[in-house]
């Protein structure tokens, strides 16, 4: 399946631009609860435990990085930016991206508790300021499970979208980026006029590791700063959280001594059958 999103608001490349292969590209980078540590919920119910717990880069923001570094060592983009949201500590997420290889680095000093609609205004602000050609996404955050930020951001900017990408082509002379995405019935291929939003799936490519001289380099790279205010975005939200709590415990198994045995017990036990 084949369709094309045109893009509604202009940000082409000029002749120049292209020939120089000036094409900037936004990555937006979350840090979140390292996918390993076995999360606890807070006594008081407000959250998960957060404090003395290893963070990392979310694992879907990873592969967006790692896809505009590839795309930018195609010689297709001459910039990648890694910009994160959050408390202070989102310093290090962006450290990490700048020693993946990002060129420089945006944070946001914002709530750690900031909700899709709040980091996709803050996502569009820093659009408007920095006019990326593409702005690269995770499909959605390992701590929230959201998979809302992308769209969000794509409909403000009312840029064409292309999500839970597995293939990116992109042909900087048409200005056209070609995603092929996994849906229910097969693959889908969309071809998006630029600028537009991506956001990256588990099978689109294997991220990097940050060899030791890179994360030496990584220190002297310009990380900017900003707040929300700066920004024009007002951080607040029409959601309240009421209470986190564990999901239920699960019961034992039972181990089944035959086929018929295990047939009855679906049919007449758990009725699924
Ligand atoms: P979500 O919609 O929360 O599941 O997040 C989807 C994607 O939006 C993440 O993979 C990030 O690329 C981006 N994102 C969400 N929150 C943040 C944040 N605080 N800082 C930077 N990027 C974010």
């Amino acid at each position: 399946m084949v369709g094309r999103h045109p893009a509604t608001s202009g940000l082409h490349l000029t002749a120049d631009e292209r020939v120089l292969g000036k094409m900037k590209i936004m990555v937006a980078v979350k840090r979140v609860v390292d996918y390993a540590v076995k999360i606890r919920v807070k006594s008081d119910k407000s959250g998960v435990e957060t404090s003395n717990i290893k963070m990392s880069m979310n694992p879907f923001c990873e592969i967006a990085l790692e896809e505009a570094l590839r795309i930018k060592e195609s010689g297709l983009a001459s910039e990648v930016i890694a910009v994160s949201m959050g408390p202070t500590q989102c310093v290090d997420t962006l450290r990490t991206g700048l020693a993946m290889g990002a060129d420089r680095a945006i944070h946001v000093d914002a709530p750690a508790t900031l909700y899709p609609l709040s980091v996709a205004k803050l996502l569009k602000a820093l659009v408007d300021f920095e006019k990326p050609h593409l702005l690269i996404l995770g499909k959605q955050a390992i701590d929230d499970d959201c998979n809302q930020t992308g769209q969000m951001v794509a409909g403000l900017l009312k840029w064409p979208q292309g999500t839970f990408a597995s293939k990116v082509v992109l042909d900087k002379e048409k200005q056209v980026a070609t995603v092929e995405r996994e849906v229910d019935g097969g693959l889908e291929t969309l071809c998006l006029d630029l600028p537009a939003v991506i956001t990256t799936d588990l099978r689109l490519n294997q991220p990097r590791y940050a060899t030791l001289p890179n994360i030496m380099k990584a220190k002297s790279k310009v990380i900017k700063k900003f707040t929300p205010e700066e920004l024009n975005v007002q951080i607040k939200s029409d959601l309240e959280l009421v209470q986190v709590t564990d999901p239920p415990k699960r019961k034992a198994g039972v181990i089944v001594s035959s086929v018929d045995e295990l047939i009855d017990k679906l049919k007449n036990e758990a009725h699924v059958i």
